[in-house]
This record gives structure tokens, C-alpha cells and sequence, in this order.
């Protein structure tokens, strides 16, 4: 017997993931080894209760890395497809697909630094903050701090980032962040597709072992209202020859231009994130596009190691929040990076 959990995503504004188990016996060596199946849609805002059945088409596998069942046992993510073979209304993973076909051209790399939150499931209050929703001492000490009086559950971290790397997943790193019990981990490098579905495993993973420990992740992009840091995803990109041939000038331009389409890019960066992106809080403001070096309260930051390298490297998009949808915002990136360098290509070969 072979246990295979279905992960797909429901129909819900900001979606949630949703998941099932099935037991098989026959071999599965690869993802076309595990059948299609089906789910009530009434029940997850993807159907009407008198045309309920979607379709669970799997699409990628993981190993399994938590301890659920003494066999073989992996993790099936699933697209949604309508009864007729049509992708689903909310299957944005498919459109984030066709995109890439067109623009492979630019051999695209991504990584995410996925912020978030422990909450403690009973009281609703971040993790080790004083009971009756009072406040920790201000931020300043907690950010890759060291000591139980700066850093919660530091265990549940750790075996989160194994469970990852034993899922296959290319896990960068992990540290504290500014808030207490904020934490942030990083994925890639990997293309547009792969780091999207690396991400909604991870947060699957993040979900299950957080619940070992009575902890529920919060992906909200400002969770404590207040002078408290918000949570974001900084999605790091890069294309070919942003890694090999450019230089400062081509990067500066090359920021400019992303401008003209900072409006069409933040609705794809997540709800709610006006509240985290006020200028404060190594933010920009979400009304006031901006870039520079080593800067934290830009949009767009050019790492300080790529002006050192005299241009040459990545960008990192500091605009999408914690609870962004990479197939969503990656997309984005992918569609207005390659806008943006067909014209640099253009402007070049007027000049
Ligand atoms: P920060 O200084 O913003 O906290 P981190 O160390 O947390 O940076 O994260 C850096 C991220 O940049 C990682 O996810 C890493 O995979 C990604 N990255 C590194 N090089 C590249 C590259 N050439 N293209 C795209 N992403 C990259
Ligand atoms: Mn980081
Ligand atoms: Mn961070
Ligand atoms: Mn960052």
C-alpha cells in the first residue's frame, strides 16, 4: 500500500490549500502513476451544489517527509480541472504555465523569502507573547536573535526546514525576524513553475508540523497592528543575462522601466498589503514605486554583493506580501520582466 495526500488549492479569494488521502496498491514510481480524482467543489467555492464534482488531476510529486504512515507515502499536488477537462476557474497554476512557454527565452530563476507568523491556536496571540493580548518588549532584539527571551519555538523551525529539504525542496535558509516569533525561510533558486509549487508545499508542511505544537502560521501581511514589522515574500529574480552580461546601467533602466507597471504588479501581490507597505517598516509605501542599492524601504532592491559585482546577478522584489500567490505574482514578474527587456532590446538596437 502506497499512501498518496492530494493538495490542491480552493476557491476562496486568497486561496487556501485543501488536502486528502488516498491508499493504493498498485507501484507508483512517478506523478502519472497517481490516478486523477475527484472532491465536492460546493464545499471549497469552486462549485454549485447541484454540479459539485471537480476533478484532482496530479500534476507534481513529492516524498513525503512527515512520519504519517509506515509504508511508502508521498505528496500529490493537484490541479483543479472543470468535469470537462478544462482547467478550473481557479487554476492559476495553468496560466502561470502558458506564460512561461513563451518567455523560457530569459531562463528565469526565482527565490522566495517566505515570511510568517506563530500564532498560538488557543489564545490567537503570537507565540510566547504575555497572555490577555499584551505586548512583548519592542522590536530591536529579535531579528536572528539567540536566547528563549528573543527567539519562540526555534524546534518547530528547524524541523520545517528538514521535512523540506527531505521533501526534495531547495531550502536557502531560515532565520528570526524583527517581530517575536515572526520567521522567515527562503526557497530557490528555481524557475517560475517549480518555486511556486515549492512554495504551497512548504506552507503545507509549515501547516502540518505547526500543528504538532499547537501553533497555527499566519501568512497575514501585517498580523499586530502597531510599530510591529509586517510579513512579506520578497520573490528574488533573475534572468540570464541579469546573472552574466549587465551591468549597473542596464539595472538602473532596467528598474525604471518596471515602473510603468507597478500599479498592473501590486494587485497580484496580496490582499490586505496596504497595510503592510505604509514606508515604514523597511517598506515602501505600496502608492510610491522606488528602487536603489542595499535599499529596505525600496520596492525593487539591487543587493548590495550585485553592485559590487559591478551589476551582475539579481533583483529583489520587496513588494509581495506573506500571503501573495506565487502563481499569481510570480506571473507577474515573468510577464513584466520580459516586457521590460524586449524594450531595453529594442531602445539598444534604435540607439
Ligand atoms: P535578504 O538579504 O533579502 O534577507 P535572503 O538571504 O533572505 O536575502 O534571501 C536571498 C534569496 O535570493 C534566496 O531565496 C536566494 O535563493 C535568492 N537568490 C540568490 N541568487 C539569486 C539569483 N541569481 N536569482 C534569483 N534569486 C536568487
Ligand atoms: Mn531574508
Ligand atoms: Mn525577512
Ligand atoms: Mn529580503
Amino acid at each position: 500500500m502506497t499512501r498518496l495526500e492530494y493538495i490542491w488549492l480552493d476557491g476562496h479569494e486568497e486561496q487556501n490549500l485543501r488536502s486528502k488521502a488516498r491508499f493504493v496498491d498498485h507501484p507508483i514510481r512517478s506523478v502519472e502513476d497517481c490516478p486523477c480524482w475527484g472532491f465536492d467543489g460546493s464545499s471549497t467555492e469552486q462549485a454549485k451544489g447541484n454540479h459539485s464534482d471537480c476533478i484532482l488531476r496530479p500534476v507534481k510529486m513529492y516524498k513525503n517527509p512527515l512520519n504519517e504512515f509506515s509504508g511508502s507515502s508521498y505528496l500529490v499536488l493537484c490541479e483543479v480541472d472543470n468535469m470537462d477537462g478544462t482547467p478550473h476557474r481557479t487554476n492559476h497554476r495553468r496560466k502561470l504555465i502558458d506564460l512561461v512557454d513563451e518567455t523560457a527565452k530569459y531562463d528565469m530563476w526565482f527565490g522566495i523569502e517566505q515570511e510568517y507568523v506563530m500564532i498560538d491556536t488557543n489564545t490567537a496571540w503570537p507565540v510566547g507573547w504575555p497572555a490577555g493580548r499584551s505586548y512583548p518588549r519592542p522590536q530591536g532584539d529579535y531579528y536572528c536573535g539567540v536566547g528563549d527571551n528573543n527567539i519562540k519555538l526555534e524546534r518547530l523551525v528547524n524541523e520545517h526546514a528538514e521535512a523540506c529539504i527531505n521533501a526534495d525542496i531547495n531550502i536557502h535558509g531560515t532565520n528570526a525576524e524583527v517581530m517575536l516569533s515572526q520567521c522567515e525561510y527562503q526557497i530557490g533558486t528555481e524557475d517560475a513553475v517549480n518555486i511556486s509549487d515549492d512554495l504551497w508545499i512548504t506552507r503545507y508542511l509549515l501547516y502540518k508540523i505547526s500543528a504538532f505544537y499547537g501553533v497555527t502560521p499566519m501568512f497575514h501581511p501585517k498580523p499586530v497592528k502597531g510599530d510591529w514589522n509586517g510579513s512579506g515574500a520578497h520573490i528574488n529574480f533573475s534572468t540570464r543575462e541579469m546573472r552574466e552580461e549587465w551591468c549597473m546601467e542596464d539595472l538602473h533602466d532596467f528598474c525604471s522601466k518596471m515602473g510603468e507597471y507597478a500599479n498592473e504588479m501590486i494587485v497580484t501581490y496580496g490582499k490586505d498589503n496596504d497595510l503592510r507597505l505604509t514606508g515604514k517598516h523597511e517598506t515602501a509605501h505600496i502608492d510610491d514605486y522606488s528602487y536603489g542599492v542595499s535599499d529596505r524601504g525600496s520596492s525593487i532592491r539591487i543587493p548590495y554583493s550585485v553592485a559590487a559585482a559591478g551589476g551582475r546577478g539579481y533583483l529583489e522584489d520587496r513588494r509581495p506580501a506573506a500571503n501573495m500567490n506565487p502563481y499569481l505574482a510570480v506571473a507577474s514578474l515573468v510577464k513584466y520582466t520580459s516586457s521590460v527587456v524586449e524594450k531595453m532590446e529594442q531602445d539598444s538596437t534604435i540607439a
